[in-house]
């Protein structure tokens, strides 16, 4: 018998019913005559799609697969394509923890959806704060030392959302050795577009405990599609493939997708987030200036974190004239926090507006 490789060991990881799971077999083919699934031979008047709604996509959509994989730069193996982000972060829940047995561990302040999936999934919660006096830094020895034996999954966010700081890559390359076989750590870049540093995909390679969840919800515009992908190992790739429903891309997602990663799309993305990049700037700088403003946190994101005097109060302003920024003043991490996403030039110059009426007010 082969010895196992380090990289086996990510899927002995897993929960024992995921390893020994059957998938689904669905009505595979495509083309031909279909009378092998029950569809209907018509189509709606209204169907605009190139496939036909009435039949069902591919029950493994290759062809985005593949262009997937050639954008982030890594074989088709290490993509499994998922509805949004969202749709991953379950999974690998699903995929690694036990119900009233396993751990996420989480460094609060952070994106919300890892706590309420390890909820979902009765996954207990180990929290490791972000250090607020260091630009809520990771504090890398303490996510170690906290990772026991029942934590299977780290979440780490960067760019982080809310605070909208990157961790730096040697630290997370610390924590995938430091873990191995132990932990999968999963970093979550759904803003690394907008970010000055390079995405972990790269660093993949070299463990098979490092898992990237990307988006098309920010920095691509196609939040109504819901498409993420998870990028990983094969061996991890593996298990999602199992676990995701046939059929899980709507044809209509997977279409749209395919019409947006065309040749030049790269360039198209790089102009969008330099702009992106600019108003962030001005914005943080306009912020700057406003009496109420305590203080602007840097951003490798399209957001803002903002602390007010009066965070509540100047939320319920904006909102009056319906402008929508979001508090996190009751989060005990972010006291007088409130998070402003960057929009377009006229949008920015609304909110800058705005808020300059509230504080003169
Ligand atoms: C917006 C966001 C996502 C995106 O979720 P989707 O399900 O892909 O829309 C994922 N992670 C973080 C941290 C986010 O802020």
């Amino acid at each position: 018998m082969r010895e196992p490789t380090e990289f086996d060991l990510i899927t002995a990881l897993a929960r024992p019913e995921i390893q020994t799971l059957a998938a689904y077999q669905s009505a595979a083919g495509s083309g031909g005559l279909r009378l092998h699934a029950n569809e209907a031979p018509w189509r709606q008047d209204c169907d605009r799609s190139r496939g036909g709604l009435n039949r069902y996509p591919q029950p493994w959509p290759d062809e985005l697969v593949g262009r997937l994989a050639g954008y982030y730069g890594v074989p088709g193996e290490w993509v499994a394509p998922t509805r949004g982000s969202d749709d991953g972060i379950d999974l690998l829940v699903r995929i690694f923890c036990r119900p009233g047995e396993d751990a996420v561990l989480l460094c609060p302040p952070t994106f919300g959806m890892y706590r309420v999936a390890a909820d979902i999934q009765g996954a207990a919660v180990v929290e490791v704060p972000l250090d607020p006096d260091d630009g809520f830094s990771l504090r890398t020895r303490a996510v170690i030392e906290a990772g026991e034996s029942s934590v299977r999954l780290v979440f780490l966010c960067s760019p982080n959302n809310p605070t909208g700081n990157s961790f730096s890559a040697d630290d997370i390359e610390t924590l995938c050795s430091d873990l191995a076989g132990k932990a999968l750590v999963v970093v979550d870049e759904a803003y690394v577009e907008f970010s000055s540093l390079p995405s972990l995909i790269p660093v993949i390679r070299r463990y098979a405990n490092l898992a990237v969840l990307r988006t098309f919800s920010k920095a691509h515009a196609l939040a109504g599609a819901r498409l993420g992908a998870v990028v990983a190992r094969p061996e991890l790739t593996g298990l999602l493939r199992r676990v995701l429903p046939p059929y899980a891309l709507p044809t209509e997602t997977i279409e749209v997708a395919l019409r947006t990663l065309d040749e030049a799309y790269p360039e198209v993305l790089t102009a969008r987030v330099e702009g992106i990049a600019k108003e962030r700037a001005r914005m943080t700088r306009a912020l700057l200036e406003l009496d109420r403003v305590i203080e602007v946190w840097p951003s490798d994101a399209n957001f803002l974190l903002v602390k007010f005097d009066d965070a509540p109060g100047v939320v319920e302003r904006t909102g009056r004239e319906g402008v929508l920024i979001r508090d996190f003043s009751s989060s005990p991490w972010l006291p007088g926090c409130v998070r402003i996403s960057i929009g377009s030039a006229g949008q920015n110059d609304r909110i800058i507006g705005l808020l300059q009426e509230v504080a003169n007010g």
